[in-house]
């Protein structure tokens, strides 16, 4: 039975169930040979850990690691770890599934990983997270490496704890390995600009999704759900090219100006936590209320699954643009698409994450520092590339923004699965 049509009641979607249905939809506008897709539906490995951990105290306390891989017929499995509790098996194949699908959009040699720990940061303190990473990357090390699966900050994760990851690594390998993770501190040849990048090109997408509809930047209100990393970097992007910033918001609410926020004045969760719902503006607003405004752009950057059949036919935004992964469900994807309007895609729209990291793994193999200038060039050149891939597509059939992105990423993973053929 195939998954495709995704079910008409709201519904309870797990990040692989998405994946797959938007691989068969995408699969059905392309002449990709049938065991490809079926093989595409699957991880090749998922590797779940137990870490154990010594609390504080002197108490110990056993914690679930994950590290999916999907497919690696472009090069090393790529992705990040998120310390979430929700994390899943299903949710880091789903998200690895993801990745494969961004890397070869944006036309990167890597393949599609993702991992992560069932854990709440906010319950560790920093030696804890600090130990929890150190044991999480010893039990990885089999299956990771700079050549073989490369980690990334995601969720809950950040440049400390890459550093964490990358030392451990290096010390039972004997070797600095600075390649086996991105995301790091520059100083330990981390990229300048990684951390900016998805939020970056989120606002790069959002540019240039703006052009094409002939829209004036300086009319353009835009909603941002998230003011973390990845929404308060677009939002600060978006506000530097003169579109207003209405409303942003974190997870105890939102705040509202319809003249434009100060994006800049407004700081993101992770310089200030609670600051967002504390600001002092016009108005506030909950979180639901941010995401059915009228506006003309909505930008969902915060977790998975918050556009869904229950509120997708109360949004109000006449371009919708993926900041987070996966916050549109299938059934929501579907009353979009009826109701015309266009979801910019977060494998497009939040490359520019992995994009960056790339650039950071081929600064640490070349042990030489690229200046920021050169990464935001490169980024800009890497972002209008997937861009024009894309919108060929687009404006050539008549499908979806969505559909548009995964038919330039699956004929490119098919084509390589093609002229590499199956072993043994
Ligand atoms: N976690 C990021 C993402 O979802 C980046 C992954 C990476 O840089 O490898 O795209």
């Amino acid at each position: 039975m195939t998954t495709a049509e995704p079910p008409l009641e709201a519904e309870e979607e797990s990040a692989v169930e998405t994946a797959r249905r938007q691989l068969e939809r995408a699969a059905t506008h392309l002449d990709v040979d049938e065991g490809i897709v079926e093989r595409l539906r699957h991880p090749r490995d998922v590797y779940r850990v137990t870490i154990p951990l010594e609390r504080d105290d002197g108490s110990r306390e056993m914690f679930t690691g994950y590290r999916a891989h999907h497919d690696s017929v472009r090069g090393p499995y790529k992705g990040g770890l998120r310390y979430h509790p929700g994390v899943s098996e299903d949710e880091c194949v789903g998200l690895s599934m993801w990745m494969t699908w961004k890397c070869a959009v944006m036309d990167l040699p890597f393949g599609g990983a993702k991992g992560g720990v069932v854990v709440d940061p906010k319950d560790l303190s920093d030696e804890e997270t600090e130990r929890l990473t150190r044991r999480f990357a010893e039990e990885l090390r089999p299956v990771i490496g700079p050549m073989k699966d490369i980690p990334a900050p995601d969720m809950g994760t950040g440049p400390q704890t890459m550093a964490w990851f990358m030392d451990a690594y290096s010390m039972q390998e004997g070797e600095t390995e600075p390649g086996v993770v991105t995301g790091k501190p520059p100083v330990i040849g981390g990229s300048y600009g990684r951390e900016k990048a998805p939020g970056r090109s989120v606002g790069i997408v959002t540019r240039e999704a703006i052009n094409y509809y002939d829209w004036d930047p300086a009319e353009t209100t835009v909603a941002v759900q998230g003011f973390g990393s990845v929404g308060a970097n677009a939002a600060r992007y978006l506000d530097d090219i003169g579109a207003t910033i209405v409303a942003v918001s974190d997870v105890e609410g939102a705040i509202y100006d319809p003249d434009g926020l100060d994006t800049t004045d407004v700081e993101d969760h992770d310089e200030t936590p609670g600051m967002v719902s504390g600001y002092d503006a016009p108005r506030s607003l909950t979180n639901d209320e941010l995401l059915e405004l009228d506006v003309d752009v909505l930008i969902p950057a915060a977790v998975g699954n918050v556009l869904t059949g229950e509120n997708a036919r109360e949004v109000e935004a006449d371009l919708i643009v993926e900041g987070a992964n996966g916050p549109t469900t299938s059934t929501a994807d579907r009353i979009f698409e009826e109701r015309g309007i266009p979801v910019l895609p977060d494998i497009l729209a939040n490359a520019g994450g992995v994009t960056v990291s790339y650039f950071e793994w081929l600064q640490d193999i070349n042990r030489r520092a690229w200046p920021l200038e050169r990464v935001h060039e490169e980024l800009e050149t890497e972002m209008l590339q997937a861009w024009d891939a894309v919108r060929e597509e687009y404006d050539a059939r008549d499908v979806t923004w969505r559909d548009a992105t995964y038919i330039v990423a699956l004929s490119r993973i098919a084509a390589a699965h093609e002229a590499r053929g199956l072993w043994p």
